[in-house]
């Protein structure tokens, strides 16, 4: 993202914000191909959190993704196999998780229930589960403090079935690594840190199976968090976050594997929008933020807060992908987008296709740097940069205790001066919103808007405790959010307001749809 050009195209609203963001950042990273967002100004660290955060190790997360590897093939269908050697398949990985979970909760005096959800996916004609399946979501449970707010979770996840060339191999090396040992790894670190603090709201540290057969146990969870009223309010899915650190994996004359970047998705409209939901987002122009668009935001502003700049200037941050997915595929956090949540997938800048779902090999070919020679095929942990998976975990880890540690998003946000009668014909803004469930008496509130063709917000007012604010700005050249923060500064990811008479509409919060 060109920062510079990009302001060069603001003319109306926060220019000197923006301007100093883009030249800070501009000036902070200029050794790397992706630039860090700029945006609102830079909130202030929790102590707390920040610590936990730098107890983050490349060696634990080394240690976690060799233990996942020496299970040979964590292909899902490998639970159904009689004939494996002692220690190998998906069911001893499932056993590992569960009681590395364990230990880090007999670690804090069993502060985390720990859980093994263990059920059968029944085969399906032409699908990857070729037969009745058992399946075991392995999770952790870190309950919040405070009973009203309790039911409010935030969600991270990785998968730990792997697979080799075959989808339907479960006897052959299949290390998986980067895919998605990596994305476990970052699971299992977030509890190792957290679970250390406490928090409101209810943290949970997820590795699902079945990803490799259609996101089968991510899909089981996801139903089960809408069945059980979980108020979900944001899931981040890590897969391939290892940082393939092949030598020479570029493309000529670009830069290949950023180590100071980390890309993560999220869709534009929410996954069950209805014919009617997508006609009204339309209408009011918020085909860039979803639920899930506006995690994906707040956790560039959490990153902008706690990752310090790395050798060589820049800090490691996440470079926002407008779109569900890379380009065609699929993963986990669709699966709770699909039940209406708010979801994003992290992944790492530059993918080896010759280390992702690969047989272990070699062959003569040609190098990812155009010249021929040894192309060694395998998703094996020496090719994963654990520093560049350490500061991924950090991202995630800051993300969850943010969103934990602040009030639940505003609720009923809305226009309510908007009436049929004048309809839109005003050059001022009133918004309007409600207290979260369980909010803290001292939660206040900001609004945020950015310009109509920002990515990110740019500017804020703070509302102090009062529940609407009025700003003389059109509505028609910003788009505005509005967000719950508590007295330490934690701040939730925001929501757009709708007119009044659509606000009881789904797309603002399908998730509450409960
Ligand atoms: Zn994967």
């Amino acid at each position: 993202m060109d920062l510079v050009a990009d302001h060069n195209r603001r003319k109306r609203v926060g220019r000197a914000v923006w301007l100093m963001a883009a030249v800070t950042a501009g000036a902070a990273c200029a050794a790397t191909a992706q630039q860090p967002i700029g945006g609102l100004p830079v909130a202030k660290a929790d102590p707390k959190i920040a610590a936990a955060i730098a107890k983050i190790s490349p060696d634990n997360v080394k240690a976690d993704i060799a233990k996942l590897v020496t299970f040979k093939n964590r292909s899902t269908l490998s639970s159904m196999d009689t004939d494996l050697p002692e220690g190998t398949g998906v069911t001893a990985a499932a056993d590992w998780i569960y009681s590395e979970y364990q230990r880090i909760s007999d670690e804090c005096g069993g502060c985390l229930e720990v859980k093994r959800d263990d059920f059968i996916e029944p085969a399906v004609a032409g699908s990857r589960i070729t037969k009745d399946t058992r399946l075991q979501n392995i999770y952790a449970v870190l309950k919040g403090t405070d009973p009203a707010q309790a039911n409010r979770r935030v969600l991270v996840t990785g998968h730990y079935d792997s697979r080799n060339s075959d989808v339907s191999n479960t006897h052959d090396d299949a290390p998986g690594a980067n895919d998605d040992a990596s994305g476990v790894a970052v699971s299992i670190e977030s509890a190792r840190v957290l679970s250390k603090l406490k928090f409101p709201a209810t943290i949970v540290f997820v590795a699902v199976a079945g990803e490799e057969q259609g996101l089968n146990g991510s899909r089981h969870l996801a139903k089960l968090a809408k069945s059980e009223g979980w108020d979900l309010e944001a899931v981040l899915n890590n897969d391939i976050v290892g940082g393939d650190n092949t030598p020479g994996n570029k493309a000529e004359g670009v830069p290949g594997q950023d180590t100071h970047a980390v890309r993560v998705f999220s869709e534009g409209v929410p996954s069950p929008a209805t014919l009617q939901d997508l006609h009204t987002i339309q209408t009011y122009g918020y085909e860039s933020d979803s639920p899930s668009r506006e995690v994906a935001r707040a956790i560039a502003e959490v990153s902008r807060t706690y990752m310090k700049p790395l050798a060589g200037g820049s800090p490691f941050h996440p470079v926002l992908e407008f779109r569900r997915d890379r380009f065609g595929r699929g993963g986990d956090h669709s699966s709770f987008n699909a039940e209406g949540f708010a979801a994003v997938r992290f992944t790492e800048w530059r993918e080896n296709f010759n280390h992702q779902h690969q047989d272990l090999r070699t062959e003569t070919g040609q190098l990812p740097d155009g010249k021929d020679g040894t192309v060694e095929f395998g998703d094996y942990l020496k090719f994963v940069d654990t520093s560049y998976t350490a500061n991924v975990a950090r991202v995630n880890a800051a993300s969850l205790a943010t969103f934990a540690s602040a009030p639940g998003e505003p609720t009923n946000v809305v226009f309510p001066e908007v009436k049929i009668t004048n309809g839109f014909n005003d050059n001022f803004s009133v918004i309007s919103w409600q207290a979260p469930a369980g909010a803290p008496a001292d939660t206040t509130y900001e609004v945020v808007w950015r310009p109509t063709d920002a990515p990110t917000w740019t500017n804020v007012k703070s509302a102090g405790s009062a529940l609407t604010l009025k700003l003389d700005i059109s509505k028609d050249n910003v788009v505005f959010g509005v967000r719950s923060v508590d007295a330490a500064g934690h701040r939730s990811p925001a929501v757009v307001p709708y007119p009044v008479r659509r606000a009881t509409m789904s797309p603002s919060a399908p998730r509450k749809t409960k």
